[in-house]
C-alpha cells in the first residue's frame, strides 16, 4: 500500500468563499502541526478525529484564517489518514496552502488520485468511483440521481450477489469433480443450470435499464429537423428561451449545428439544430445535409417540423427519411392560420410561444416515458460491456450444461464470474483503472 502524502485543492479553481485543500497518506497530521497554528488549546498532534478546528493556516509568504480537519483512517474518504485545510476560496491563497504542504513533504496528488486510494484501499468499488464522477460531471438531477445510485453501491450490490450465486454454482461443479464417486452429477447440473439460467435474466434485466439510464446520464439526443424556412431555429430559441440560433428569412441559411440543453423535470434535453435534409449542390450545404443525417441516426429524439402552409415534396422527403425514429411532428407557424396535417402531434407557433410548454410535455413522455427516476438503471457504457460478456460465457455454459465435462463448464462460470467482477473492480485489470482515474480531476 501506498501511503505516500498527497496534497491537492479539492476545490474549483476560480474565487470563491472557501477552499478546500485536501492532504492524505500515512502523517498529514506531521505536515499540519508545521502549517497550522489552532487558536484553540488543542494542539494538531492531539486533534479529534472529524472536529472542526479553527485557526491560522502558514502559507509561507501570507497566513490565512481557517480551519484544519482531521479524519483518522481507515475512517477517512481515503482509507488513509486525511487532513483538510478549509481556507478563503482566493486563487492564490489555496495555491500558497498547496504549495506549502508541498513543500512540507507532500506530493502533488495526481488526476483522481484521492479516489483511487479509496479504491485500493477497499473504501470504494469500481462503480462507485464512476457514479462519483458521474454525479460530479452531471449537469441535470436525473445524472445527479443516476451517479449517486452507482456511487452508493446500488449496482455492485447486485453485481456481487450474482457472483455469489455463480461461486455457489461453481463450488457445486467442483465438489463433483473432486467426488465423482458419489454420483450426485445430475442433480448438480440441473442446480447449476438454475443458477445460470437466474443470473442471465438478472442481467437482461439489468442490460434492458441502459437505454434510459444513458438518458438519465447524458441526457436525451434531440434532432431538430425540417426543409428550410420552417421555423427550425426559431423553435430552438423558443424552447431555449434566448436567441442562440441565428433566424433568417434566405432558406438554408442554418448550416451550423447550434447547440443548446434545457431541463425537463429533471432530465437534460440538448438540442441539435440541423442543417436541414434535403437535396443540394451547393457544397456547405451538402455538407450539413451528411452532417445531418448522422445526428438524425444518433438521436434519441426527432422533432420533426412542418411549417404549416402547403406542404411540399420536400416536407414529405425529410418525413420518410425520419419516420421510423422516434419523433414529435409539428404544424408550426399556427399564428398564420389554423392548418392542418394529419401527421401532426402538435400545434405551435414558434414566434408566439404557443404551446411550447405542452411540446416539452409530449418531448418528455416521448424520450423518457413513465419512469420511476429513482429505480435502478444502467448507465455506464462499461458496464453494459461487461454485462454483455457476462452473458455470453453464461450463455455458453448453458449451451453445454448437459454434455460439456464439468470441469469446462466451470471455466465458462468463472469467466463470467470476472466479467461480472470488471464491474466492480474486482478483476479490473490495471489499463481499466487508470483509465477510468484519467477522466477525474485533480483533487478528487
Ligand atoms: P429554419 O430555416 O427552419 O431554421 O427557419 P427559421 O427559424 O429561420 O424561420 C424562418 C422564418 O419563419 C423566419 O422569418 C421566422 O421568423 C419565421 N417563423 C418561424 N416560426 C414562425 C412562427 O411560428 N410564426 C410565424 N409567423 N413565423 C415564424
Amino acid at each position: 500500500m501506498n501511503l505516500e502524502n498527497i496534497a491537492a485543492i479539492s476545490t474549483a479553481m476560480s474565487p470563491a468563499g472557501v477552499a478546500v485543500i485536501r492532504l492524505s497518506g500515512d502523517s498529514p497530521l506531521k505536515i499540519a502541526e508545521k502549517m497550522f497554528k489552532p487558536s484553540g488549546k488543542t494542539v494538531v498532534e492531539n486533534f479529534t478525529a472529524g472536529q472542526m478546528y479553527p485557526g491560522e493556516i502558514l502559507a509561507d509568504d501570507f497566513t490565512d484564517f481557517g480551519f484544519c480537519v482531521y479524519f483518522k483512517g481507515p475512517k477517512s474518504f481515503t482509507g488513509e489518514d486525511v487532513v483538510e485545510f478549509h481556507s478563503h476560496g482566493g486563487l492564490a491563497i489555496c495555491q500558497g496552502v498547496l504549495k506549502k504542504a508541498l513543500s512540507l513533504g507532500a506530493r502533488l496528488a495526481t488526476k483522481g488520485e484521492f479516489t483511487k486510494r479509496a479504491f485500493l484501499n477497499g473504501k470504494l468499488s469500481l462503480a462507485s468511483c464512476e457514479g462519483l464522477i458521474d454525479m460530479i460531471n452531471s449537469e441535470s438531477v436525473s445524472g445527479v440521481r443516476a451517479g449517486y445510485a452507482l456511487y452508493r453501491e446500488k449496482l455492485t450490490g447486485q453485481v456481487s450477489s450474482m457472483q455469489n450465486e455463480l461461486l455457489d454454482a461453481i463450488a457445486e461443479i467442483n465438489a463433483d469433480i473432486d467426488f465423482p464417486e458419489e454420483d450426485l452429477e445430475a442433480v448438480s447440473r440441473e442446480r447449476v443450470r438454475q443458477a445460470v439460467i437466474n443470473v442471465i435474466n438478472k442481467v437482461d434485466k439489468l442490460i434492458s435499464t441502459f437505454r434510459q439510464g444513458r438518458i438519465l446520464k447524458n441526457g436525451v439526443k434531440v434532432g431538430i429537423v425540417g426543409k428550410p424556412n420552417v421555423g427550425k431555429s426559431s423553435l430552438l430559441n423558443a424552447l431555449l428561451d434566448y436567441d442562440k440560433a441565428i433566424v433568417s428569412d434566405v432558406a438554408g441559411t442554418t448550416r451550423d449545428i447550434v447547440e443548446g440543453s434545457i431541463d425537463i423535470n429533471g432530465v437534460r434535453f440538448n438540442f441539435f439544430d440541423t442543417a436541414g435534409i434535403r437535396d443540394s449542390n451547393d457544397k456547405i450545404e451538402s455538407l450539413g445535409v451528411d452532417l445531418s443525417k448522422k445526428i438524425v441516426s444518433g438521436c434519441d429524439l426527432l422533432i420533426f417540423i412542418l411549417g404549416g402552409g402547403d406542404i411540399t415534396k420536400e416536407d414529405n422527403a425529410v418525413y420518410e427519411f425520419i419516420k421510423d425514429f422516434n419523433h414529435i411532428v409539428i404544424l408550426n407557424k399556427m399564428d398564420k392560420g389554423d392548418f392542418f396535417d394529419a401527421r401532426a402531434d402538435i400545434k405551435i407557433s414558434a414566434l408566439t410561444k404557443k404551446n411550447i410548454d405542452e411540446l416539452k410535455a409530449m418531448m418528455y413522455d416521448k424520450a423518457v416515458g413513465v419512469t420511476d427516476l429513482n429505480a435502478d438503471f444502467l448507465c455506464e457504457e462499461r458496464h453494459l460491456f461487461a454485462l454483455k460478456q457476462t452473458k455470453e460465457k453464461l450463455l455458453s455454459a448453458l449451451q453445454g450444461i448437459n454434455d460439456l465435462p464439468l470441469d469446462l463448464l466451470s471455466i465458462d462460470l468463472t469467466a463470467g464470474w470476472n466479467a461480472l467482477g470488471e464491474i466492480t473492480g474486482v478483476t479490473a485489470t490495471e489499463e481499466i483503472i487508470n483509465n477510468i482515474f484519467s477522466k477525474f480531476c485533480v483533487g478528487k
